[in-house]
């Protein structure tokens, strides 16, 4: 089926400015609670948020063969579920119902008013109920990074992690959407030199991971595998996601991935899926692997993004500093490797589970994805704008991130993901 709502041609009747992540070829999907307090699913053009269920019960995607309440919930998951027939025939009638040519809607004022918000009238949710969220680390010059800074304990590259990308288990109870608070974390730190008990309190490194994170639709039954041509078929859309961490807390328990308390506090997601279909015509090659891997998880071809990704920190009171431009290009395995593997044992794949993608680091300095590595563990400071410097980050820092694909006069963004850090909640022993 031909992806109509793709067409770079198209315009809209709604405005969009020329440097909206939102444009028109855009059409994300995600939940918001609108100015009547209903929660809703929605797609957002320029800033304009769309109740696609209003739009639903008006007879809008009359023709397509979707439940009266699929979006009257609050949740994407069964939305996602229906498979990516039904999201190319919703996101093409979207397209057309907003394009400059098409009065429909365009003319009626009355149906207008229920169906579109400004985007500062409306609270971005959760867009999923995340059923199982994994983690991968799957960034070679991230990897490199780490082996560098713990080389006491291994002098390269695990002799695996070039054969298959290595990942770990997650918990989904902590996915927050942008704009939540977090708590600055507590817990066991590495004891003294020459102690033998830990120290205790609040993490004094602080970090953030650069990360995007993909969504899927139910892939596979119990001790079924999905190939890896069918890999991409599965996947709905991409979110930003910031995986914070805790770096003290990390290594005290496990160097260098800690898959424990270090991490899973809180990540952050931006809130608007963008469909994999929105992303095509930024897809690129992902970097050559050094070692051909095992025929279940080769493919030839475009299978990366070439997505534009930013970290700022911003004082309380204060301009923002960016501190990491890096990109998801730099992945050195796709996605649709990371689910083959992820199912080569049998291991169901259901809708609405989430995948990181681990930090994603580039070759240069300023393109590292974690402040660890940025400041190659603490010592070098970034200096920020307002004089201040940053070795990790403080109580009351904004963390910014950003995303986006240009190509010509086309761009299609992510929006923002943003999470501003509290001190830590006080607590008695
Ligand atoms: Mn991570």
């Amino acid at each position: 089926m031909e992806i109509t709502a793709n067409n770079p041609k198209r315009k809209s009747w709604l405005k969009v400015e020329e440097t909206s992540d939102f444009p028109i070829q855009n059409i994300p999907f995600g939940v918001f609670l609108t100015r009547d307090d209903i929660i809703t699913i929605g797609t957002r053009i320029g800033d304009y948020a769309i109740d696609l269920g209003a739009l639903h019960q008006l007879g809008y995607f009359e023709g397509i063969p979707l439940t009266d309440d699929i979006f009257l919930q609050d949740t994407l998951n069964d939305f996602i579920a229906d498979g990516r027939k039904t999201w190319r025939l919703v996101r093409n009638r979207i397209a057309d119902i907003f394009d400059v040519t098409n009065s429909k809607l365009r003319d009626n004022v009355e149906h207008k008013d229920s169906v579109i918000f400004r985007i500062d009238e409306i609270e971005m949710l959760l867009p999923i109920s995340v059923g199982d969220y994994t983690d991968f680390y799957s960034s070679k010059e991230h990897a490199k990074n780490l082996v560098g800074l713990f080389k006491d304990y291994e002098n390269d590259l695990l002799p695996n992690w070039l054969h298959f990308p290595v990942g770990y288990h997650g918990r989904s109870s902590s996915i927050i959407p942008s704009g939540v608070p977090i708590h600055r974390p507590v817990g066991q730190q590495q004891p003294n030199n020459g102690e033998t008990m830990p120290n205790f309190g609040a993490t004094k490194s602080l970090d953030f991971e650069l990360e995007m994170a993909f969504i899927t639709t139910a892939c596979n039954d119990l001790g079924h595998r999905i190939s890896i041509e069918e890999a991409e078929e599965s996947i709905f859309g991409m979110v930003l996601f910031n995986d914070w961490s805790a770096r003290d807390i990390q290594a005290w328990e496990q160097v260098p991935l800690g898959p424990f308390l270090g991490k899973n506090f809180a990540s952050t997601i931006s809130p608007w899926i963008v469909t994999l279909d929105a992303l095509k015509p930024f897809r690129v090659e992902s970097p050559k692997h050094d070692h051909e891997p095992l025929p279940y998880l080769q493919q030839d071809g475009k299978h990366s993004y070439d997505i534009n990704l930013e970290m700022a920190i911003k004082p309380e009171g204060e301009k923002e500093t960016v501190v990491c431009n890096s990109n998801f290009k730099y992945m050195y395995w796709t996605m649709a490797q990371q689910l083959a593997h992820h199912t080569i044992n049998g291991c169901p794949v259901n809708s609405g589970d989430m995948f990181g993608s681990g930090t994603i680091s580039g070759p240069t300095k300023d393109s590292f994805g974690s402040m660890l590595e940025l400041t190659w563990n603490g010592q070098n400071p970034i200096k920020m704008s307002d004089g201040t410097e940053r070795k990790f980050i403080n109580d009351n820092d904004t963390v910014i991130m950003r995303g986006y694909c240009k190509n010509g006069n086309i761009r299609i963004g992510f929006g923002e993901c943003v999470g501003k850090i509290l001190p830590a909640v006080e607590f008695k022993k």
